[in-house]
Formats: structure tokens, sequence, C-alpha cells
């Protein structure tokens, strides 16, 4: 199970807080203060995207989150299975759902861009690396079971795996 494969890495709990980055995707170039996003309106001012109103004569540029709904390109992966997880499905889920909505509250780039059925449990697929962490360790403390992390680096694409 350790080693690189495509070109993940299997990272221990702790140390998943360390390495994650912040998303630059599709910001190559620095943004203009304040911007504001014509999708979903969170404007981007003192460095970091926030809900709020815009100035007058902000711009408008896409924020990277919906970027990336728009482009169906998740960075979050957390899959959820095992038997215990069957059975309390939409409670689980629930939880799930709840944690986004509190998390997106503060962090408008912190978001679930689906949830779907796989062949054995449900794949959640988020925008940001840091919520699909936020939502896999709040599974482990709700509810235990086994959880494991694999980083790649290089995308900065996080794969959390929990199982009950
Ligand atoms: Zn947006």
């Amino acid at each position: 199970m350790k080693g690189e494969r495509g070109g993940f890495r299997q990272l221990r709990r702790e140390h998943v807080f360390q390495e994650l980055v912040h998303d630059s995707y599709k910001s190559s170039h620095k943004l203009h203060e304040p911007t504001r996003c014509p999708e979903c309106g969170a404007v981007f001012h003192k460095g970091r995207w926030t809900w709020g109103a815009a100035p007058a004569g902000a711009h408008e540029e896409k924020c990277p989150a919906c970027h990336r709904i728009h482009d169906k390109f998740p960075v979050g992966y957390v899959t959820l299975k095992g038997e215990f997880f069957r059975e309390h499905r939409e409670q689980i889920l629930e939880l799930v759902k709840n944690h986004e909505a509190k998390e997106k509250a503060e962090h408008p780039l912190q978001r679930i861009m689906r949830i779907e059925d796989t062949q054995d449990g449900v794949l959640v697929t988020t925008t940001d690396t840091h919520l699909a962490r936020d939502i896999a360790e709040a599974l482990y403390h709700a509810h235990k079971g086994e959880l494991e992390f694999h980083y790649n680096k290089a995308d900065n694409l996080l794969r959390a795996n929990w199982s009950r």
C-alpha cells in the first residue's frame, strides 16, 4: 500500500495538515482587488475570497471553485464505504452536507462538487483539499472506522478513504 501510485503518496493523518497548499487553479496572474465572481458572488479582497457585497466597480472574474465546478475538475475525493456506512447512509451524508455548509459559510472556495454512488459506496468530490480532509476527519471523529489519506503534491490532489 505504501509508495507512489499515480503520483499519490500515503500520508499519515497528522501530516495532512502540514502538506496541503492553497489552490491557485486558473489564477496564474495576480487578481485585482476587489474582484467579484460572477457565478457565485464571492469577493476577492485583501488576498482572500469572502462572502460579501462587492464595491461598485469591482473587477469580475470566476473564483477557483467556480472554475473547478465548470471544468468538472475536483481536487478533493472522499470515498465512503462499509457496512456501517450502508446502514447509516442518510445520516452520514447529512453530516457530510452539514459540514460543507458550515465550512462554505466561512470559506467560499470550500464546496462539495458531487455526491455520487460508486460500486461499493459513495464518492464525495470537493473544490478544495482542505474540505475533503475536514469531511473525512469529521466522519472519523463521529464514527471512528478506518481513515487513510493519499496526497499528490504536484497536482495538489487529496484522496481520503473512510470505511466502517
Ligand atoms: Zn465563484
